[in-house]
């Protein structure tokens, strides 16, 4: 317990007045779906949405410690342009119903019935990554930059925290998504290396149509599993055992017709 004389006065009073809201009985209502931003919940401290099984797409930097925005200002600048403008912006194409930007990177909601959505989205970020974004900074640093995804699915708590409006500015709130996609997601993101996204298997468990499981058969050959299987139950952080790995992107030659028809496969 905080003594009167360890934290001046005005501070004291704004932790006991949370820790009063705390106290308070909290009230959670289901919804089967990521409602429009503007409807969840601020007004009533005590009020928290919940929404089962949704899908995290996090998107993350590699290389971003070593873009200095003191050696190479403009070039550190254009770096974060181009990564996290594309992502909110291909996210938004992709009609994710819930895009912020997180540190380096950025994240994705998708709802649950919605996973070959996420993953076309993901795949289709990594591509653009893979063939623009790395080539183009490599060529305009000497700073080796990257991109690895993570994505999981689990139920999550929503509401907005912070203040409706402070001194006439709305900024000083934000949505918080408790529960444990969107952490897993950026856990996983950072397992990986440059060019992989990994899953976790109850992501994973959604995909079983072979346009996602299997390669169009470029370059000609069979058609090859895509995904594999890695062991992650030595990972502490982790609260699932098995996660799936993918490196490829979409094909030069059938990509674009892939994408089309894996996000039909989510109305089947
Ligand atoms: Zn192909």
């Amino acid at each position: 317990m905080l003594k009167e004389d360890q934290i001046p006065e005005k501070y004291r009073a704004v932790i006991d007045e949370q820790i009063s809201v705390y106290k308070l009985k909290r009230s959670i209502t289901q919804m089967n779906f990521i409602p429009d931003t503007p409807k969840i919940p601020i007004e009533k401290q005590t009020h928290w949405l919940k929404i089962p099984d949704v899908i995290c797409v996090f998107v993350d930097m590699l290389g971003s410690t070593h873009l200095s925005a003191s050696l190479y200002d403009s070039s550190t600048a254009g770096a974060y342009q181009l990564f996290t403008g594309t992502a909110v912006r291909l996210f938004s194409e992709f009609e994710s119903p819930y895009i912020d930007v997180r540190g380096d990177g950025a994240f994705a909601l998708f709802d649950s019935d919605q996973p070959y959505r996420a993953l076309a989205a993901a795949v289709t970020f990594k591509t653009f990554s893979a063939e623009e974004f790395v080539p183009r900074i490599n060529k305009a640093t000497d700073v080796e930059v990257g991109c690895h995804i993570g994505i999981d699915q689990k139920t999550v708590l929503v509401r907005k925290v912070g203040f409706k409006r402070y001194r006439g500015r709305s900024d000083r709130q934000n949505e918080v998504w408790a529960g444990k996609p969107v952490n897993m997601a950026a856990k996983l993101a950072a397992l990986t290396s440059d060019g992989e996204l990994l899953a976790s298997d109850r992501f994973f468990a959604n995909i079983t149509s072979k346009l996602a499981t299997h390669s169009c058969g470029c370059p000609p050959g069979d058609k090859v599993a895509l995904w594999k299987k890695v062991d992650v139950s030595e990972n502490v952080a982790l609260d699932f055992d098995k996660a799936y790995r993918l490196r490829s992107y979409w094909c030069k030659k059938h990509g674009a017709q892939y994408c089309t028809d894996i996000l039909a496969l989510d109305d089947e």
